[in-house]
């Protein structure tokens, strides 16, 4: 059952999106075998060196089969309990069933801001980043119990888009309650033809998506598209593909059977669109002529290389970059605010917890998040650097 050399190879960073009506059953609770016969899939794209992120709802459902709520919708304040209950034992179920494979889970409970504000944003990132390096699965879902319909994603195919995006993921896996998209509600119109591809994401693929949606999950096909637009613009792949029976990766990997959704471009390079396109910058870094060379050559901007900072910029801001001339060399997010970027400038990277009081990050700009003059001049640039970390 399980596979390597299949459709998933190539994908290096996936994050496998699950919704609540695979996972729960309204009678009889969570779905135990389901969740074991998954949490064996993504060992073994794990021990093809793939880097998996789970997006797993459920909480609801799931408090809610606990607490023995009835069926019908809940209020606020009801549903944050149902959540609060939910959650931990569906983190619980999550830590065991990878435990038996020899991985271990991370919660990451997001709230909106979590992925909507750069500075958050770099937080949530940094620390994903890390369990990803040391080898642990990110299980994550959105902070039910503290969030409220003003301040929420809502829906988890949403959520894990950001998260994909955030993450510079290659692919994004959702998996429902149907195989893909069609051109028309294939259980109401027999004439329904599957989509196997989607290479942009059209008025027409909007209009097709209609409002269909099972009773358990908040997530019908309309944000399973929102979730493709936002996923695709940031460079990463998308499939909608059967969640129902057992083994649903595996079988993705061998069949290949959902929609997929094309990405522009890649990640990074999608993300260094994104700085180039920002109008607003906060403040700007002189650097070296050591430095620029090394960012000319792909490099990070460390704080070794830094001679003098200004504006007011806080860390998450979008600075410029200016060489010994003050030209400018290129525009980045920067790592740290403004005061202890001064503080730290001319400094080893390995000085910054001693002079700082805590542990930062090593590099001022990372290079992913840097975006070279001569590039936003030239469109970006065709191939990239690797999205591993240099240090
Ligand atoms: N975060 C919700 C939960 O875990 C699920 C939202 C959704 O179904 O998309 O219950």
């Amino acid at each position: 059952m399980t596979r390597t050399g299949g459709v998933l190879a190539p994908h290096r960073r996936i994050v496998i999106k699950i919704g609540s009506s695979l996972l729960v059953d309204r009678a009889s609770g969570l779905k135990r075998d389901w969740l074991a016969s998954i949490a064996a899939d993504i060992a073994t794209l794990a021990s093809h060196g793939a880097q998996i992120l789970v997006v797993s709802s459920g909480a609801i459902a799931l408090g809610r089969s606990i607490l023995n709520r009835p069926a019908g919708t809940l209020k606020l304040e009801e549903s944050q309990a149902a959540a609060a209950c939910g959650q931990i034992a569906l983190a619980r179920a999550w830590s065991e069933a990878l435990a038996g494979h020899d991985l271990h889970a991370g919660q990451i409970l997001l709230t909106l801001g979590d992925t909507e504000e750069r500075r958050r944003y770099l937080n949530a990132r940094a620390t994903i980043t890390t369990l990803l390096k040391l080898g642990a699965i990110p299980v994550i879902n959105e902070n039910d119990t503290v969030a409220t319909t003003e301040i929420r994603y809502g829906d988890n195919d949403r959520l894990a888009a950001r998260v994909a995006s955030m993450m510079s993921a290659d692919l994004l896996i959702l998996l429902s309650d149907v195989d893909g998209l069609y051109t028309a509600p294939p259980e109401r119109d027999p004439d329904a033809e599957f989509i196997k591809r989607v290479p942009r994401i059209t008025r027409e693929i909007e209009a097709m998506a209609g409002s269909a949606g099972s009773e358990l999950s908040r997530g019908g096909m309309v944000t399973k598209i929102e979730a493709g637009k936002i996923a695709t613009g940031s460079g990463t792949a998308m499939v909608i593909a059967s969640g129902r029976e057992l083994n649903p990766v595996a079988t993705l990997d061998s069949s290949g059977h959902g929609t997929w959704f094309e990405p522009a471009g890649n990640p990074v390079t999608a993300r260094k669109k994104w700085i180039s396109g920002q109008l607003g910058t906060a403040g700007a870094i002189h650097v070296d002529a050591g430095a620029a060379r090394a960012l000319q050559a792909g490099k990070s901007l460390l704080p070794a290389g830094i001679t003098r900072v200004e504006g007011s910029f806080a860390r998450g801001d979008i600075v410029i970059v200016r060489d010994h001339d003050t030209a400018e060399i290129a525009r980045g997010i920067v790592a740290y605010d403004m005061a202890d970027a001064a503080r730290i400038a001319g400094c080893k990277s390995h000085r910054i917890a001693e002079i700082l009081g805590y542990e930062g990050r090593s590099e001022m700009i990372h290079r992913d998040d840097l975006v070279l003059h001569h590039d936003r001049r030239h469109a970006a640039r065709p191939e990239e650097k690797s999205l591993e970390e240099e240090h």
